[in-house]
């Protein structure tokens, strides 16, 4: 029986990568499915539906109210823009010029990357604090609040924070000093998932806003995300995301996040409009959410252990790896590490990986580690038979090269 994508003439690949945008992220459980697709078939007030979206995500999260955007990255600028322009319609419509207003973005230099592009594309200049020597090999430090108590002055909208379990100052530490100075705090946190509770962790350690991934361990649609926290911020991101080429006198404002609120008018298209975001992610994102809460992630883990097994299992121990199976800390997924020794096959890691992937079927994995002559895999994003599968192409790499080496 042919699938959509062979029918299309595009190739399906064996993801034990994750849930990764590149390799598209995770299968989605099938209510998830159902619920999108129920979700096509009739329309809705864009507005009304982001209102209802907001009591889900306040339930869940703890916030004030939220939003379901385009994914994590699309949070960030509408988080940021938020920061950027307030309630005011007249800075909305102007952005990413930020004449007139504070624009700067503190962020601690060693958790710069590449999805602050977000950040940086609303409009806001990073300011950068701190030199990681804990890094560079030269000492122990990162930064500290005093140093971003000291950058933060009269042009600051925020502070830029990204959530990893190794990211320094404490975020508590982070908020405290921000907030002293009158300052918000925006969280990247989209892959801050599990454990659960960091849902609301970064709101309880003082976020103002946090932005999360839904195409990761939530399983919802590819491209959608959270973003949640205080209600003023989440209002000014929710306006420079809707469509809102209406009059002001037709706008009937969600009371879950307007309630109280007054505006003086509607920005035309935001700068968020270009993250828009359907009402079928918006609907499909609210029911993995639900399961994702409702979830027994142990379980997940360990179903997720038994295709590593079964993986493991499959490996013929002629090709010369030593396979380990690291349990995650923290309610994280389990993963696979494959060290590839040269010997007796003369492939690398990272040949590994390359013949993989250029395979039939393709076989992506997680390349970060073959510096250290190690393959990484994981199983969240498998299908039923792909170990079986992973293991057969892992065996005619090593093994071949071994016979014709
Ligand atoms: C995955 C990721 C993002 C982007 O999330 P999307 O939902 O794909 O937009 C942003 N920041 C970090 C740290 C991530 O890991």
């Amino acid at each position: 029986m042919s699938n959509v994508y062979e029918r299309l003439g595009v190739p399906t690949i064996i993801n034990a990568k994750g849930t990764s945008t590149r390799v598209s992220g995770a299968p989605m459980p099938p209510e998830v499915a159902a619920a999108m697709h129920e979700a096509t078939q009739h329309c809705v007030d864009m507005a009304q539906l982001q209102g209802r979206a907001s009591e889900i995500i306040a339930e869940a999260t703890g916030a004030e109210a939220g939003m379901v955007t385009a994914g994590a990255s699309a949070g960030l600028l509408l988080g940021t823009a938020a920061c950027l322009a307030g309630l005011d319609p007249a800075r909305m419509n102007r952005l990413p010029d930020t004449t007139g207003m504070r624009d700067e973005a503190v962020v601690v230099r060693s958790q710069r990357n590449f999805y602050d592009h977000a950040v940086r594309a609303a409009g806001a200049r990073l300011v950068e604090v701190g030199l990681a020597d804990r890094f560079s090999g030269a000492g122990v430090r990162d930064a500290e609040p005093w140093e971003i108590d000291d950058a933060i002055g009269e042009r600051t909208a925020c502070v830029f924070y990204v959530a990893q379990p190794s990211s320094r100052p404490s975020l508590a530490a982070v908020t405290e000093v921000a907030h002293a100075n009158g300052v918000p705090v925006l969280v990247d946190a989209a892959s801050q998932l599990p454990p659960t509770r960091n849902l609301r962790r970064f709101l309880e350690e003082g976020a103002d806003l946090v932005s999360i991934s839904g195409g990761k361990a939530i399983l919802g649609p590819q491209g959608s995300g959270i973003l949640c926290g205080r209600r003023d911020l989440v209002a000014s991101a929710l306006l420079q995301n809707l469509d809102q080429d209406l009059f002001f006198e037709q706008w009937r404002p969600p009371s879950a996040v307007f309630a109280g609120l007054n505006l003086r008018g509607l920005p035309q298209h935001g700068i968020g409009r270009s993250c828009k975001v359907g009402k079928e992610q918006i609907v499909a994102l609210l029911v993995g959410l639900g399961c994702f809460v409702e979830e027994d992630i142990g379980e997940r883990n360990q179903r997720c252990l038994g295709r590593l097994k079964e993986i493991e299992a499959g490996l013929d121990p002629e090709i010369g790896c030593v396979v380990r199976i690291e349990e995650g800390a923290n309610g994280q997924e389990p993963c696979l590490v494959l060290e590839v020794a040269p010997e007796p096959h003369g492939h690398s890691a990272f040949d590994l990986v390359i013949a993989l992937q250029d395979g039939s079927p393709a076989v992506h994995v997680d390349p970060s580690f073959v510096d250290d002559g190690r393959v990484a895999m994981r199983a969240l994003c498998l299908k039923e038979g792909d170990a079986r599968v992973i293991a057969r192409r892992v065996n005619e790499v090593l093994g071949r090269a071994r016979s014709t080496g």
